[in-house]
């Protein structure tokens, strides 16, 4: 399954363009250490990361009883918003991104993270160009990716049938499967290959085998 003949590309951000799996592990092990709680490897966090994130905070062995989930959150956007700078994009994904364009495809960023703070990262990752659209969270309410999802296809002419969502976790094939569009899922982002496959939806081993040359 490549990106080979779909006209709308809806791209992730987070753990799929982005390779930030890496810090949010060594963020919260962080968190972990000091409440005295044991930490993880990146095996495990791929195991147990998920949405919504409150039950991942607590597979990870937080104790919402002693420390509100909000506040656990709220520490670990701070220190992610420090660090995010220190990541790089996955490899291949300016290729990847201009294969999408010179084959007639439009690429879209549809991503859960504050939409100023995906607008800023899309720039220092010098690829904001590449794309028509993005979507982000635009207020401090919780808007699911799904009503943003059909937001994004709402201001494009899109043949759904001819549109696909790319994203590295299991809820990214859920949003698809609400916006009526296909899924590829990549693997080496927040969630393992094994949960990824059971889906159902098509798994790249990376983003350079989504478009091959
Ligand atoms: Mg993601």
């Amino acid at each position: 399954m490549t990106l080979s003949g779909y006209d709308f590309v809806i791209w992730d951000w987070n753990g799929t363009l982005l390779d930030d799996a890496w810090v949010c592990l060594e963020i919260v092990n962080g968190m972990l250490s000091r409440r005295n709680l044991p930490t993880m490897d990146l095996k495990r966090y791929r195991e147990i990361f998920d949405f919504p994130v409150a039950d991942y905070y607590r597979r990870a062995g937080f104790d919402f009883s002693r420390e509100p989930f909000e506040r656990l959150a709220d520490e670990f956007i701070g220190e992610y918003l420090a660090r995010m700078g220190e990541c790089a994009l996955h490899d291949a994904v300016e290729e990847t991104l201009a294969r999408v364009e010179r084959s007639g495809g439009r690429n879209v960023v549809l991503s859960a993270s504050n939409h100023g703070t995906l607008e800023t990262a899309l720039r220092g990752a010098g690829i904001r160009e590449r794309f028509l659209d993005i979507q982000g969270v635009e207020d401090h309410f919780a808007v699911s990716k799904i009503d943003m999802g059909h937001a994004l296809l709402g201001r494009h002419a899109v043949d759904a049938g001819r549109a696909v969502l790319v994203g590295d976790t299991t809820h990214d094939h859920e949003v698809a499967v609400s916006l009526d569009v296909d899924s590829i899922l990549v693997a080496g982002g927040h969630q393992s290959s094994d949960r990824l496959r059971s889906t159902g939806a098509p798994v790249a081993g990376s983003i350079a085998a989504l478009f091959p040359a």
